[in-house]
C-alpha cells in the first residue's frame, strides 16, 4: 500500500542523524566471548529468580532466570557452558542487579521452546511471555503485559522511526529481514485482536518505506525527520492524529505501540521457537573505525564489541549505551549487553563536551523545544531547591518523557535531564 504522509508534532528539535556511519553495514553475527555476564534484570519490573547455581552446566536457549511476577521477563542463556559465578553488577544507569556469569564452551549445544499447537491470540501472547520478550526500543517493558491493555484498542502502531542519531539496527532489520519483521507485526496484531496496523517510518529511510509498501495489510506512514518522533505519544499523533491525554497511556487513545526489533523477536519466538537471548545493536561513533550492526548475545562485554569494531579512544569524549539523546553516558566500558541495548556509541570531542553548567539566563529555549509543552527551567529551579512538589506543579515533571531536547538546546549547559530524573525519583520515593 502506497505510504501516506504523517502529521508533524509541535516543537522538538532537528539534529544531524549521523546514520551514515553504519546505515550500509549489513547485520553481522558478532563473535562470542569466552565469558558472558547475563543480567537478571533486563526489563522494567521485578528482577528474575535465578534458576542456576555456580557449577551448573547450561545450554544455549536454556531458561536461567524465571520471571518473578506479572511485570517481569524470563532470561535465557545465549551459549552453552558452565556457570562460574553469580555477581552483583551495575548497569549503565547505575542500577545494581544479579548477573549470571557463564563460561562459554564454544559448542552452542541448544534447546528450543516447544512448537506451538496453534496461532490463537492467547497462545501467541503466552509464547511472547515465555520467550522473555520486552520492548527492545529501550524501555524494556514486558511485551506480553503491553498486549493486555486494560481499555479496548483498535490500532497497532509500529515504531519504525528510529529517531535517535547513529542507531541503524532497526533500519537494517527492516531492509534485511523485511518478511520476518512483517510476520512478527502480524502476530502482534493477532495477539492484540486488531486489524488496523500502522507502521511509521521516518523519511530518511526511503528503502525501508519502499519495501514495506509491498504489504497490503499494513498502512505505511512516512514521518518527517524530527526528534523525538519515536516517543509513543508523538508517534501515535503523527500516525493516527489521535492525542494521548496527559497522564494517560497509548491504550487510552486506542493504540498499542511496538518496536521493529520487538516484532522480529516475536517472529523468532513463534515461528522458530527461539527464546530471546540475542539482538541486533549498532556500534558506532567517531571513535569507532568500523561501525557495525551486530547480532550479539546478551551478556557480551561492551569493551569486547568496541574492540571488534576497532575502537580508538584517543579523542573520546563520551561512551554511551543506547542513543545519544536518551541513552546513558557510561563512566567505563565495563558493562554487558542486555535486551534493551540498541547501541554502543563512542563519540569524539567534536560531538560531546562536558562544559560546566552556568546559571540559567531565562532565555526560554528549553521550553520552546519541549515536545510535552513543559517548563524545564522551572523543574530545574525547584529541583535544585529540593522542592520536588513545586517542580511537578509548576514544571510538569511527571509528564516529562526524558527526551533530552531541553538539555540539548540550553546555552547555559544546565543539567536539565539530571534534575528531571532526580526529581522523578524523589517524587516516586514519596
Ligand atoms: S522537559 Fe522532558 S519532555 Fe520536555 S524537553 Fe526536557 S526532557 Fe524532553
Ligand atoms: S534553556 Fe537553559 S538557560 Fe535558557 S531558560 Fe532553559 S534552563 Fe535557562
Amino acid at each position: 500500500m502506497k505510504a501516506i504522509k504523517g502529521k508533524r508534532f509541535r516543537r522538538g528539535i532537528h539534529i544531524a542523524d549521523k546514520k551514515q556511519y553504519a546505515a550500509d553495514a549489513y547485520i553481522e553475527v558478532a563473535p562470542v566471548p569466552q565469558i558472558l555476564s547475563i543480567s537478571m534484570s533486563q526489563h522494567i519490573g521485578k528482577p528474575c529468580q535465578i534458576l542456576v547455581q555456580v557449577g551448573d552446566e547450561v545450554k544455549q536457549g536454556q531458561l536461567i532466570g524465571k520471571a518473578d511476577g506479572f511485570v517481569s521477563a524470563n532470561v535465557y542463556s545465549g551459549v552453552s557452558g558452565k556457570v562460574i559465578g553469580i555477581e552483583k553488577r551495575a548497569n549503565p544507569r547505575g542500577m545494581v542487579s544479579d548477573y549470571v556469569v557463564i563460561e562459554n564452551d564454544g559448542q552452542y549445544d541448544s534447546v528450543c521452546l516447544e512448537p506451538l499447537a496453534d496461532r490463537e491470540p492467547n497462545t501467541i501472547k503466552e509464547r511472547i511471555r515465555e520467550a522473555g520478550i520486552v520492548g527492545m526500543g529501550g524501555a524494556g517493558f514486558p511485551t506480553a503485559v503491553k498486549l493486555s491493555p486494560s481499555t479496548p484498542v483498535d490500532t497497532l502502531v509500529i515504531n519504525g522511526a528510529e529517531c535517535e542519531p547513529y542507531l541503524t539496527c532497526d533500519y537494517r532489520l527492516m531492509i534485511e529481514k523485511t518478511d520476518e519483521v512483517v510476520s512478527g507485526i502480524r502476530l502482534l496484531a493477532k495477539a492484540l485482536g486488531v486489524d488496523n496496523i500502522i507502521v511509521g517510518i521516518e523519511a530518511n529511510k526511503p528503502k525501508a518505506i519502499e519495501l514495506f509498501e509491498k504489504y497490503d495489510d499494513l498502512t505505511i506512514v512516512t514521518l518527517k525527520k524530527a526528534y523525538p518522533m519515536g516517543s509513543e505519544k508523538h508517534l501515535i499523533y503523527c500516525c493516527t492524529g489521535r492525542e494521548v491525554p496527559v497522564g494517560k497511556l497509548p491504550a487510552d487513545a486506542g493504540c498499542v505501540v511496538q518496536n521493529i526489533a520487538t516484532a522480529y523477536a516475536v517472529y523468532e519466538a513463534v515461528e522458530l521457537n527461539k527464546p530471546l537471548y540475542e539482538r541486533v545493536l549498532t556500534v558506532s561513533g567517531e571513535c569507532v573505525k568500523e561501525p557495525k550492526n551486530l547480532l550479539v548475545k546478551f551478556g557480551t562485554s561492551f569493551q569486547y564489541l568496541l574492540d571488534y569494531c576497532k575502537y580508538d579512544n584517543t579523542n573520546l569524549a563520551a561512551l554511551i549505551a543506547g542513543g545519544p539523546m536518551m541513552g546513558s553516558t557510561m563512566i567505563s566500558s565495563d558493562y554487558y549487553t542486555r535486551k534493551t541495548d540498541s547501541g554502543i556509541l563512542a563519540l569524539d570531542d567534536t560531538q560531546a563536551d562536558f562544559i560546566a553548567p552556568s546559571p540559567c539566563i531565562s532565555c526560554g529555549r528549553c521550553a520552546s523545544v519541549c515536545p510535552m509543552h513543559l517548563l524545564p527551567m522551572s523543574i530545574d529551579f525547584y529541583t535544585q531547591a529540593g522542592d520536588y512538589q513545586s517542580a511537578a506543579k509548576y514544571g510538569g515533571v511527571l509528564n516529562c518523557i526524558e527526551c533530552g531536547c531541553c538539555a540539548y538546546v540550553c546555552p547555559a549547559r544546565r543539567s536539565l535531564l539530571q534534575s528531571i530524573t532526580l526529581c522523578k525519583s524523589q517524587l516516586r520515593k514519596k
